[in-house]
């Protein structure tokens, strides 16, 4: 079934965090009705308003847990978007529309977990840790985190706490300038070794999440394939697609969504024009049809005479020897411009 979920929920800022170039934006529901329930992987597209214009809708990934109240986001600073969400104040409205995405654990299905995420891509795993520690779950994790910097890995202190606080969960930090004197600290980006060895032994029939950027997700990808993961154990989300932002289940962005009814309603507008004008045309035309041939019977008997002086004003049709009513003539000239 198909469910289209254009629901604004309302909330309000509870918390807003900058920690270097990433800003935790925590969000409260303005009543409790208004709050929304989701899965931890899941996204959400916010708005707000700046100053009195409202900003566009941007996606993203859920960091809290759904017991938690709240709904929080990670967001890297980067654009007009991020810029603008860096000065709301607790208080401040923002619209939330969705839960959206499957980016999701299936407790049932995923029995063993690897997550490999680079730069801001750790979001939808933060949401997924912290729901696993809170419910003290028995599920082996292995997570590998890519950045280009050790000093700029996001939520990484909490990642350790996180690993301190559940058996279950394996982290280690890619990074061009590790400290290998820091733990879990791997030199250099994950290679095709490492997801070789993620894919065998006690590793085999993992479930593996991808979140990063592009070239990051089809590297994994690619790599996971080459050591036949089977296409069903492989989940992935993406970043880079705006109209990613998927309505429900239903498969339809937000803006093929828009452009299918704006669509629809300009097919619509001119379906009620051309009724309109059909409906004023069709009795001029049937009106004008009555008159010409009533004047063709006026004419029928005494106008023998005037077919044969051939006027150059009456066609007859060949096959039925009827008039048909001349052709009109262009009455507008054009004026004559003069060159003095
Ligand atoms: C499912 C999903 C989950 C996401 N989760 C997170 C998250 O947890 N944390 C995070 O930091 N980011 C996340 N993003 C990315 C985030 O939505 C955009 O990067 C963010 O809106 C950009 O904001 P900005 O201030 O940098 O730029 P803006 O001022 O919003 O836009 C600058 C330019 O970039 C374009 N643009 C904006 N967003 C995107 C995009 N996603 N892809 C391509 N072009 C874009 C705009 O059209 C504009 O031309 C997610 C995106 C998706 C689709």
């Amino acid at each position: 079934m198909y469910i289209i979920k254009l629901v604004i929920h309302k909330y309000v800022v509870q918390q807003s965090q900058q920690i270097r170039d990433i800003l935790l934006l925590t969000l409260v529901p303005k009543k409790p009705h208004h709050k929304m329930v989701f899965t931890p992987g899941q996204y959400a597209a916010i708005g707000f308003r700046e100053g009195v214009r409202p900003t566009p809708m941007r996606c993203f990934s859920i960091t809290s847990t759904p017991d938690s109240g709240v709904l929080q986001f990670g967001m890297r600073v980067r654009g007009d978007f991020t810029r603008a969400a860096t000065r709301l104040k607790p208080g401040d409205p923002v619209r939330v529309q969705g839960p959206f995405g499957d980016f999701t654990l299936d407790l049932t299905y995923d029995k063993r977990i690897v997550m490999l995420a680079s730069g801001i891509g750790i979001t939808p795993f933060i949401g997924k840790l912290r729901y696993l520690a809170e419910k003290q779950l028995p599920l082996p994790v292995t997570l590998l985190v890519s950045n280009r910097s050790a000093t700029d890995i996001p939520f990484y202190e909490e990642l350790l706490s996180l690993a301190r606080q559940n058996p279950y969960l394996r982290l280690y930090f890619f990074c061009g300038n590790a400290n290998r004197s820091v733990p879990n600290m791997v030199q250099g980006t994950i290679t095709d070794l490492h997801i070789r060895h993620l894919c065998s032994g006690s590793n085999r029939g993992s479930t593996y999440f991808i979140c990063g950027s592009k070239n990051f997700s089809k590297r994994m990808q690619t790599a996971l394939r080459q050591n036949l993961v089977h296409e069903t154990r492989i989940v992935k989300e993406s970043f880079t697609q705006i109209s990613s932002v998927k309505i429900g289940e239903s498969g339809w962005s937000v803006r093929s969504l828009t452009y299918g009814t704006t669509a629809v309603s300009l097919l619509l507008m001119s379906g009620f024009i051309m009724t309109l004008d059909l409906g004023r045309v069709v009795p001029r035309l049937m009106h004008n049809q009555a008159a010409a041939s009533s004047v063709q019977q006026t004419n029928g008997a005494s106008s023998v005479g005037s077919q044969s002086s051939g006027s150059s004003n009456t066609n007859v049709s060949p096959n039925t020897g009827l008039q048909t009513t001349p052709a009109p003539t262009n009455y507008y000239q054009p004026p004559v411009s003069t060159v003095s």
